[in-house]
């Protein structure tokens, strides 16, 4: 009907050329974007995911684009769009530039990559809104008075953040260490797991995985916000979830009896101690006498007042005299799913490519869950008496974490190379990398096991340098280069900073 439309009398609104960056494979919010975009008379190319600036740009030139949009998940893709944005400046682009995906904001739009570039630099919230800025991008009658609103923000925003920075005061490293989380160890006997090494799940029953799943972010990932399963008799929303979930439940159970997935995972358990200061040691041992690897960790620096400890995921894990363990998995429900997106696409099904991405996702976290389940019960066996339902599993009201590399805890990628090679994750279920350790097939989690009572999830939040540099060293790595890695945790500008 679109198409039909475009060939008679109305004329496009202008194309915009969509990407996810290169070295990130999300595209689920980008896609919606594309969608909505074309329902609203935009020509959409999109160039599909990890994709290098060059292909952007020429793409954007070739096409004679009125827009480019880039989408990205994962942190190292922040980086990748303020080099895309510095790259079109360099080309003597113009085009506006449209920024979003998970861990985009307007800060780091404004912050970040809109000093690198002059022409427009815009942060597009969600899905919902890209119409909208598209819209007053293209009208010649609103486009300037947009384009100095949005100016005026990143220069708004960009002052707050040089303020905000010296009103969070940082204690530093060693002092921070000092106020680690402490446990009596000497009072404390680490669960020991009934195997040590590593076991591979193959071709895990999706109907069981089923039962675990977190509705929510399934709705979340439709811009839907609120309370699963409320949200299905809401006022306002109720009738677009309840058609939805419908439709994702419809789906869900031909995904199982035709078999359309699999999930395959990987875990295992090595003897561990903390190095006493912020790092995991693993041993190929029981005497603990063989280093296998050290897992790099980072602690909060931000000044916590009252005594509240500044958290390291080490702190969870005793010292050597205590013997203790940690765990590590991967796993995967993603296995088998491009044939069936490029099944839909082809049949310009976009609605079903998006249902079906959404919705392997949500197993693979089911799968994370229940492996965690298995692990507390029966591998690991600390918790063999838990019995939780859906809802008691994914508020965690049970003992033990499974911080995931990227997240909050632990926000450094590259960590999860040591994952993949402590447990073969490749050649195990041939779940894959990219270069900035994106996962793929995306529908995926993976981590580290933690059994401690007081484990707790946490953010680490902004470093300063002092760690910054010993965290660099620790991971034999340049201090540039960890800087790059972890480029939104730095509480200090990189740049000054050295050249002092
Ligand atoms: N039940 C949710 C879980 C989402 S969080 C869902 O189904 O989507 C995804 C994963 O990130 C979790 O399984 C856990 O492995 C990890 N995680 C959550 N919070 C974290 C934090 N603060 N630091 C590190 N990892 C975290």
């Amino acid at each position: 009907f679109i198409e039909a439309e475009k060939e008679g009398k109305r004329q496009s609104n202008g194309k915009i050329v969509l990407a996810t960056v290169k070295g990130d494979v999300h595209d689920i919010g980008k896609n919606i974007v594309g969608v909505v975009l074309q329902c609203n008379n935009f020509e959409v190319v999109d160039l599909g995911v990890m994709v290098s600036c060059e292909k952007i740009l020429d793409a954007a030139r070739r096409e004679d684009a009125q827009m480019i949009g880039l989408s990205g998940l994962i942190t190292p893709s922040l980086d990748e769009m303020v080099h895309v944005a510095s790259e079109m400046q360099r080309l003597k682009f113009d085009l506006p530039l449209l920024i979003g995906g998970a861990t985009t904001s307007p800060a780091h739009t404004a912050v970040k990559i809109d000093p690198q570039y002059d022409g427009p630099v815009v942060y597009v919230k969600d899905a919902s809104r890209s119409v909208g800025v598209a819209q007053s991008l293209i009208e010649p009658g609103t486009r300037d008075a947009f384009v100095d609103k949005t100016r005026a923000e990143h220069k708004r925003r960009r002052e707050q953040h040089a303020g905000g920075k010296r009103l969070r005061p940082q204690v530093s490293l060693a002092e921070a260490r000092k106020r680690r989380h402490s446990t009596d160890w000497s009072a404390y006997t680490p669960p020991k797991p009934a195997f040590l090494g590593q076991k591979v799940l193959e071709d895990v029953n999706l109907a069981t995985l089923r039962e675990y799943i977190d509705w929510m972010p399934f709705f979340n990932a439709w811009e839907f916000h609120g309370q699963f399963p409320a949200i299905l008799s809401d006022d306002v929303v109720g009738d677009a979830t309840t058609k939805l979930y419908a439709d994702a439940t419809e789906m869900l159970d031909r995904i199982i009896d035709e078999r359309w997935l699999q999930a395959k995972g990987v875990f295992g358990f090595f003897p561990a101690q903390s190095d006493g200061v912020d790092d995991v040691l693993l041993y190929r041992d029981e005497r603990r006498e063989e280093l296998a690897m050290r897992l790099c960790q980072l602690r909060q620096q931000r000044n916590k007042p009252d005594g509240h400890a500044q958290l390291c995921l080490s702190d969870f894990v005793a010292p050597a005299g205590t013997p203790d363990y940690i765990g590590a998995f991967a796993v995967t429900a993603g296995i088998g799913i491009d044939a069936h997106v490029a099944r839909f696409e082809s049949d310009h099904d976009d609605y079903s490519a998006i249902l079906l991405k959404a919705l392997a996702d949500r197993l693979a976290e089911a799968f994370a869950e229940y492996l965690h389940e298995q692990v507390r019960r029966e591998h690991w066996r600390y918790a063999p008496d838990e019995n939780l339902d859906n809802a008691a599993l994914i508020a965690e009201s049970y003992r033990g974490i499974r911080p995931a590399p990227g997240y909050p805890a632990c926000p450094d990628h590259t960590e999860k190379a040591k994952l993949w090679s402590l447990l073969d994750v490749e050649q195990s279920i041939g779940l894959r990398l990219t270069e900035s350790f994106a996962m793929f097939p995306t529908a995926a989690v993976s981590g580290l096991y933690f059994s401690h009572p007081d484990a707790r999830y946490f953010s680490v939040g902004k470093i300063d340098r002092d760690q910054l540099v010993s965290y660099a060293e620790r991971k034999a790595m340049s201090v540039v280069e960890a800087e790059r890695w972890l480029a939104p945790n730095l509480g200090y500008d990189p740049k000054s900073a050295n050249a002092a």
